[in-house]
């Protein structure tokens, strides 16, 4: 069979098992370059097949040699059927960590429900304690909540007043894209609160409890989960939004487990993180346009970071490092300061005004947006012959 990329907006529903083993096969080995580094042993990564949940286990795994537990919802193949790119990455994750001789197992289901937990915490109990590091970082459309069996459904709206602007509609497969305008409803009551409850701190702190009432944490263990913040531009869409709302209770969730598991050493973290091209950062209206022209000014300035590059930085300066922590006034580590530095803003907000359907491609790192959509799919990389036939397209990944 030949899998090629079919794309609706910000949507691919197949993806590609070898492009995707050698996306996670080239971050181990930058990983891998960086050299070995110490401070985690095991690291159980709750969100581990895609965007930043998977460059942490990547980094806990081939920077630190930490055995690793990965949880994430992913798809597996089906007759002719690709999987989603997350199942081919925990295969392939899976794949290195065996023949780096490292232990590591993947479990897919629901991250919210208690049969989840279970099988985990007893895998955990058997195999991986103490666990010294729990990475969170889900990024889930909808929450049944374990206890009510009530679903809530994630809603990204402002608040207050509708909201109007323009983003990037994109043809992935042309590499283009042209400025569309939005406009959003302010959120109700209800929708605030039911994206609190898939996306705040709520489960966060069931892990956290659960993990430590079953003995499964070192006493000295590091928990740490992540956020955006942005600017005034992505304000009435992400901070100022519904997600925002979601994101606060994150951050008062991590100052009560610092109150409950701080005194025997345990540091719970929310960590500021830069804005990187993902399967949830891309279904958020206005991001791709902001993403677009920030990561034009990135790259010239030369601080531009992917995933990979961001979390080994993460790791390795703020997290185990013995550099000073950039810490927040709300306790937040600020690993966005490459993005928010002055200059970079200041010449993003000035092309942000200046751009039109004439100069985009210009002001706008619209190619690269593309590139990097694709890549998540295991798309468009050098190395992989897209119309070669695949044989198998579960096994395909260990190959
Ligand atoms: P992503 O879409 O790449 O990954 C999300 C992960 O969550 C996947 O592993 C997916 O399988 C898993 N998941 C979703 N629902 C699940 C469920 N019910 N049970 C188990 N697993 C589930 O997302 P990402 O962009 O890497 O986001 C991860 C975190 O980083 C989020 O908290 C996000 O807000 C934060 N963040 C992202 C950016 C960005 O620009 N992408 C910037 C700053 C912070």
């Amino acid at each position: 069979m030949i899998v090629k990329p079919r794309i609706r907006g910000f949507i691919c529903t197949t993806s590609h098992p070898l492009g995707c083993a050698s996306n996670v096969r080239e971050q181990a080995d930058l990983t891998r370059a960086l050299g070995n580094a110490a401070g985690c042993k095991s690291a159980l990564v709750v969100g581990c097949s895609g965007g930043y949940g998977l460059a942490s286990r990547i980094v806990a795994g081939f920077g630190y040699r930490a055995n690793t537990v990965g949880v994430s919802f992913e798809k597996s193949p089906e007759n002719d059927k690709p999987a989603s790119a997350g199942w081919y990455n925990n295969a392939a994750f899976d794949h290195l960590a065996e023949e780096a001789g490292l232990k590591s197992v993947t479990f897919d289901g629901d991250a919210f429900s208690h049969e989840i937990k279970e099988q985990v915490i007893d895998e955990l109990k058997t195999n991986y304690a103490p666990v010294d590091l729990l990475v969170y970082s889900l990024a889930p459309p909808i929450r049944v909540h374990p206890d009510s069996g009530e679903r809530y459904r994630s809603v990204i709206k402002p608040l207050g007043e509708a909201y109007e602007a323009s983003t990037l509609t994109l043809d992935v497969l042309k590499g283009t894209g042209r400025l569309t305008p939005v406009s959003l409803e302010p959120a109700t009551e209800e929708e605030t609160a039911a994206t609190i409850a898939v996306m705040g701190g709520d489960d966060w702190r069931r892990w956290i409890d659960r993990c430590a009432d079953e003995g499964v944490l070192s006493d000295d263990f590091k928990t740490i989960a992540f956020t955006y913040l942005g600017n005034e531009l992505t304000y009435p869409i992400y901070r100022g939004g519904t997600l925002g709302q979601a994101k606060e209770d994150l951050d008062r969730t991590c100052v009560e487990l610092n109150k409950r598991y701080g005194g025997k050493g345990a540091e719970a973290l929310v960590a500021v993180l830069k804005a990187v091209v993902t399967q949830a950062s891309t279904a958020i209206p206005v991001v791709p346009l902001y993403f677009s022209i920030l990561f034009k000014v990135m790259k010239a300035a030369g601080t531009h970071e992917d995933c990979i590059a961001h979390i080994n930085r993460l790791f390795r300066e703020q997290l185990y490092g013995d550099s000073p922590r950039r810490i927040d006034e709300q306790g937040r580590v600020r690993m966005d300061n490459f993005e928010m530095a002055d200059t970079i803003q200041a010449e993003v907000r000035r092309r942000w005004q200046a751009i039109n359907g004439e100069n985009l491609g210009e002001l706008a790192d619209v190619q690269g947006f593309t590139e990097d959509f694709l890549r998540i799919f295991g798309f468009g990389r050098d190395d992989v012959d897209y119309d070669a036939e695949l044989s198998d397209l579960a096994s395909v990944v260990r190959s």
